[in-house]
């Protein structure tokens, strides 16, 4: 079996991107994970990649096998993911094409299987702050270096879709302050901490959420608009990636790993 120590989630664009590319099947207590993980060394780092709709997009966001996928990469020895996603801007200030490092995330999703702790052991996870602060700062950093337009923390709010929202339900969200709506954060970080894993977010803005509500200025993009954001963020996306797996120091100096979960995987 092999070994990686950092972990991807995202989309098939990035099997190109990886040198020597091994492909694995993992099986899980939670059934197969969404597809083959693809494990390769980058600038020296062992990293696996899944896609987590699958690589032919065949798992809507609220049947991904979130449990499968986290648990296959921490048997492989990941202790860090990295799990960007596309995003819609809820405020005006972020904006198609920013890069938002999610810090807090609010779950509006229901009947997802979001713990592996079904008992007789019970933990109770703080998810104060359910990102890393760590994987954060070092991103952010690095996007802005690379002429990126980064916003350092944000509230991600997850809806079950796979419908969009209401323009109600989005102006419900936007009056409330939080900065970017999407489907697949929960319970893909949760999942993340209850394994002792630090998890990075990174919304990629597409698109206003239903436009904005009260901006008449600013209408619902075409879907030949979100495409083009869409593809101009994944090269950008990589380029980030990239530079913050060479330059990741091999010892986390975050809290991330103290979940009370040690002796279950070997490392
Ligand atoms: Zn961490």
């Amino acid at each position: 079996m092999g070994r990686a120590e950092i972990g991807i989630f995202g989309g098939s664009g990035f099997y190109s991107l990886l040198p020597d590319v091994e492909e694995i099947k993992v099986d899980t207590p939670y059934g197969p994970p969404s597809d083959r993980i693809a494990l390769a060394t980058v600038a020296g780092r062992r990293v696996a990649f899944l896609p987590r709709h699958g690589r032919d997009h065949q798992y809507p966001p609220h049947r991904i096998p979130y449990r499968a996928n986290l648990w296959a990469m921490r048997s492989l020895g990941v202790t860090r993911i990295i799990g960007p996603c596309a995003a819609g801007s809820l405020q005006p200030a972020v904006q198609p094409g920013d890069f938002v490092f999610a810090d807090q995330f609010v779950d509006r999703t229901s009947g997802r299987p979001d713990t592996f702790f079904e008992g007789p052991v019970t933990v109770h996870v703080s998810l104060a702050d359910p990102y890393c602060p760590e994987l954060r700062r070092r991103g952010v950093g690095l996007a802005r270096e690379l002429g990126i337009t980064a916003h350092d923390g944000g509230t991600v709010v997850v809806i079950q879709g796979p419908r969009f929202s209401t323009r109600a339900e989005s102006q419900w969200f936007s009056s409330l302050g939080w900065q970017v709506i999407n489907m697949t954060q929960y319970p893909e970080v949760v999942l993340a901490r209850e394994l002792d894993m630090c998890y990075l977010n990174i919304s990629l803005i597409t698109d206003y959420d239903v436009g904005l509500a009260g901006r008449e200025d600013i209408a619902p993009v075409t879907a030949e608009e979100v495409m083009r954001v869409f593809k101009a963020n994944n090269a950008r996306l990589r380029r980030l990636i990239m530079a913050l797996i060479e330059r990741l120091p091999a010892e986390r100096g975050c809290d991330c790993g103290l979940t009370s979960t040690r002796g279950r995987f070997a490392d």
